[in-house]
């Protein structure tokens, strides 16, 4: 079975990333931390915001560390929701939302990400599903999962929405370092009146390889973040201590590590995206960011999750089915390019091999 479904670099973090792990066991800094973080990380998340997005976070206040990007966004939505609150998520959209808005007593809102749009989130649409009790907005650029980065002119008109009729957002950011191409990220709490009402998550995930690490990050106004701090508190008290140094490590370090790692899902990307739109039965056009191309299978005439199953059964090979991600993902087949180049290639010939048995 060759797995096209994982989310997650198949890359080892940076040597300088392994070491400080190391060290900190040896030093014995095994004992809860801080209960935001080791200061240490929170100083250099403060120094990577203003470097990068030219904003100013307070390390003592406006900067949490997370178990991952996810619980950032579990506790975000636990920690400023209020029963019954409707919440507008992408769809097809990342697998957590719904059921992370749902577990904090909210109604998820589906917005449609469309081909036709290059999947990017049109402000209209925002617009038409808000209603009296539409509290907040999550928004994900780069996109997981169809590889579309939303541009400077859709996030303008989106961040316009959101002071106009008062939505709280969480921009879920965790792919930022993988784009390709012209494509450019931009922090949505960079955009005018956007940063009192963002919370921009982040991760060391997908940026340096550490997804076992568990460590993630987010940036918010004094007024987000305290009602989180007591939420994070209560629920996990603080992330792994020598995993936290390992981050630290990360950011200090060099970022060579990260530029080779993106290169080469940009092979794979070009390899993947021409491969299959060789393939009968899939079209896709060539994304522009995280490490996923979203295929168009509808020429199949089979649900996507009865593709999914035939080439598992078939070719030997895992992709995630649209549906899975939202009502508006079907139609379409997720395929991850964080696995090897020979592995792709045989996989790929593998599903051809399965399709023209059907085609
Ligand atoms: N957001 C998106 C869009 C993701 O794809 C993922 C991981 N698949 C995450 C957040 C969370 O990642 P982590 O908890 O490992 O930081």
């Amino acid at each position: 079975m060759i797995s096209l479904g994982v989310g997650e670099p198949d890359f080892t973090p940076p040597p300088h990333v392994l070491e400080a792990v190391k060290q900190a066991l040896d030093q014995g800094f095994t004992h809860y931390t801080s209960t935001t973080g080791i200061p240490e990380l929170r100083e250099a998340l403060a120094e990577k915001a203003k470097h990068e997005y030219g904003l100013f976070y307070d390390p003592a206040s406006e900067i949490l560390v997370t178990v991952g990007g996810t619980q950032a966004i579990y506790t975000a939505l636990q920690s400023l929701i209020n029963p019954k609150d409707e919440v507008l998520i992408p769809d097809p959209g990342f697998l957590c939302y719904q059921p992370a808005v749902c577990l904090a007593g909210g109604k998820p809102v589906f917005l449609p990400l469309l081909e036709k749009d290059k999947f990017s989130l049109r402000a209209e649409d925002v617009i038409s599903h808000i209603t009296n009790k539409t509290r907040m907005l999550i928004l994900n650029s780069p996109n997981n999962p169809t590889g579309a980065v939303f541009s400077h002119d859709d996030l303008t008109k989106i961040a316009k929405v959101a002071v106009e009729r008062d939505l709280l957002v969480i921009s879920d950011e965790v792919y930022e370092k993988i784009t390709y191409d012209d494509a450019k990220h931009y922090c949505f709490a960079s955009f005018p009146k956007m940063r009192e009402r963002t919370l921009v998550v982040g991760s060391f995930s997908k940026s340096y390889a550490m997804t076992g690490f568990r460590v993630g990050y987010v940036y918010g106004s004094k007024e987000l973040i305290a009602p989180m701090m007591l939420t994070h508190q209560y629920s996990v008290a603080c992330v792994d201590g020598p995993a936290q140094y390992g981050a630290t490590a990360a950011l200090k370090g060099s970022q060579k590590p990260v530029e080779t790692m993106v290169a080469e899902f940009d092979r794979r990307r070009r390899f993947m995206h021409s491969r299959l739109n060789e393939i009968s039965g899939f079209s896709c056009s060539l994304p522009k960011g995280a490490f996923y191309i979203f295929a168009n299978i509808t020429d199949l005439k089979m649900p996507s999750e009865k593709v999914a199953e035939f080439l598992v059964n078939k070719a030997h090979v895992i992709t995630v089915h649209g549906s899975a991600f939202g009502k508006h993902g079907e139609g379409y087949l997720r395929f991850s390019y964080a696995t090897a180049y020979n592995k792709i290639e045989e996989a790929l010939d593998r599903i051809e091999k399965a399709i023209k048995t059907i085609k």
